[in-house]
């Protein structure tokens, strides 16, 4: 039986308040203070004294903090699939700095998608390939950094190379047969959203990916194409999405019957909060039911 521990999603949940870093650490201190995440997703910390505060932080708490830099990536149009090799590097020279970042504020992973298609998915498959080579050499500098990549959904909104379950799994399969994940760095995040917006079946998809994953995003979206608000929105859990309650409670039951690439697997409710009223409320009620969950 997998223990599956609960993360929390700063980036999201605290989206205004989480890109200030003038007093981001307020908002790290109250997250400390709750006593009850394991891991921390979040944005990169620039600040050098906010770097050495979070990392103060995450030490005494003993958070698994990996920091998200796929909007970072996407707000300088950088693609690790990119077939013009000369922006592809450049690209993954940007990764590698987020990487020297993220150490100095003790995190433990980085995380990135593949990048938008530009309709040449075989190509973009083998460049992004690539690039997660590149930038794997560059982590293991550290003694410890792992790599979490998160397939987006491939055709309807973020329209990602990676991907849907069939591209996933054959990139996955690839990376571990190599050989090149002996140390288990490289790891796959399952968001429901993306998944279920590729029209792939979740438990399978939960159930093939596990073994490279560590971690399950419980991601909501309206599959409708003609609704107004289809795609990849970070909607709450509920209706008008096609993630309930319920389904949530069936695949976390299934997923505590996988065995996933590592002992420490982490769940985190993903909803983005752009009202800065309701964002402790928010995280309040995602905690209420990420302890209903593991009461299960
Ligand atoms: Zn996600």
């Amino acid at each position: 039986m997998t223990l599956i521990k609960p993360s929390i999603l700063i980036s999201n949940t605290f989206d205004p308040l989480s890109r200030d870093e003038e007093h981001v650490m307020k908002l790290y201190q109250t997250i400390a203070d709750l006593n009850y995440y394991n891991a921390i997703e979040t944005r990169i910390i620039f600040n050098t004294q906010v770097q050495k505060e979070f990392a103060d932080l995450a030490t005494l708490h003993e958070w698994y903090v990996t920091f998200w830099v796929t909007g970072n990536l996407n707000n300088l149009a950088f693609r690790l699939n990119n077939l013009n090799e000369s922006e592809r590097i450049k690209a993954v020279d940007q990764v590698k700095i987020y990487c020297d970042l993220a150490v100095k504020s003790n995190a433990k992973a980085i995380g990135f998608c593949s990048g938008k298609t530009e309709g040449h998915p075989l190509e973009e498959q083998e460049q992004f390939f690539k690039s997660v080579v590149s930038i794997l050499v560059h982590a293991r500098k550290y003694e410890e950094l792992d790599i979490i990549i998160e397939p987006l959904d491939s055709s309807s909104d973020k329209r990602n190379t990676l991907g849907d379950l069939e591209t996933s799994l054959s990139f996955f399969q690839r990376i571990n047969s190599s050989g090149l994940n002996h140390d288990k760095r490289i790891r796959c995040c399952i968001d429901t959203a993306h998944f279920a917006l590729n029209n792939d079946n979740l438990s399978e998809t939960i159930k093939e990916l596990s073994i490279y994953s560590d971690r399950v995003h419980f991601a909501n979206a309206i599959l409708d194409p003609s609704h107004i608000d289809y795609g990849d929105k970070h909607i709450a859990i509920g209706d008008p999405g096609f993630l309930d309650k319920g389904y949530c409670i069936e695949l976390y039951e299934q997923c505590r019957t996988l065995d996933f690439i590592s002992k420490d697997t982490y769940l985190t409710i993903e909803e983005r909060v752009l009202d800065q009223q309701k964002m402790f409320e928010k995280e309040s009620e995602h905690r209420e039911f990420l302890n209903t969950l593991r009461a299960i």
